[in-house]
């Protein structure tokens, strides 16, 4: 079964999405779009990673409702703009808010199956440390000393001792991080609209041109 997906496998790039099409008995659908945890060098499967919201129709059907061996619609993989290369070269710097880390985590797995040495900094939004997807997986990334940098955020509360930022994304926050990246740095923003739009434009007037920075919009609401 594997060999045969592999065969047909349309392998995706680092950033891309697959919209997932649920339709009930009665025929009503909804479809939502999920980003690619794994690398394209993965091949024969995808790894989503859907937050579960409270209220939510699509993701709370994911987590409660389907089980191992279920068949879903998908359609993908999608886009052409929100996607980063191992061949390109510049130093990168990945923003993410929630489960807008999910493309991110398809990108820093793929530069370290690429064998990719650019400088890399993911600063990464959390509204506290149990929050924080991946979290051992980006220890233990950053660990390796591969030009790989984890920096974390917590907007609501910190443990003891925390060490990293307390507040939301701010000019001041990105003149920090961006800056050790210089010039040429490409920029990608994930998460909700707020810390979209905030970081955007912050970057914007710490003097990173708006054609090196690239965005994708998760959720309607929140910072
Ligand atoms: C290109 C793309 C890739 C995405 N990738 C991922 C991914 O990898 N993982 C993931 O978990 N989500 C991802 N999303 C968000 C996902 O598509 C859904 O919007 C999300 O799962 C909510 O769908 P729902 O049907 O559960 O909630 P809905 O029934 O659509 O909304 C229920 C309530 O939750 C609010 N809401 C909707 N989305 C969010 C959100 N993201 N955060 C907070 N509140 C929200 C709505 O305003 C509404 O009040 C992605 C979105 C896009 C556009």
């Amino acid at each position: 079964m594997r060999s045969d997906l592999q065969k047909a496998w349309m392998r995706h790039r680092a950033g891309q999405h697959y919209d997932i099409r649920l339709t009930a008995d009665d025929g009503y659908q909804a479809q939502r779009s999920y980003s690619i945890a794994s690398e394209p060098e993965h091949e024969g499967e995808i790894d989503l990673t859907i937050e579960r919201i409270d209220d939510g129709e699509v993701s709370t059907y994911m987590h409660d409702v389907l089980i191992k061996g279920d068949r879903i619609e998908v359609r993908g993989p999608i886009d052409g703009y929100f996607v980063w290369e191992a061949s390109i070269t510049e130093p990168l710097l990945l923003i993410a808010g929630g489960s807008g880390v999910v493309p991110f985590m398809s990108m820093i797995r793929h530069r370290a199956a690429a064998g990719a040495m650019n400088p890399i900094c993911l600063l990464y939004s959390s509204r506290s440390l149990e929050d924080i997807i991946y979290f051992n997986e980006l220890e233990k990334s950053r660990g390796l000393g591969r030009g790989l940098k984890v920096l974390h955020t917590l907007t609501r509360s910190q443990p003891p001792n925390w060490k990293g930022y307390a507040r939301r994304i701010d000019e001041a926050m990105l003149n920090e991080v961006a800056g050790p990246l210089g010039r040429s740095v490409q920029v990608f923003i994930c998460g909700p609209t707020l810390l979209l739009e905030r970081a955007a434009s912050s970057l914007v007037k710490i003097g990173i041109k708006s054609n090196q920075i690239r965005t994708e919009r998760f959720g309607p609401t929140g910072g």
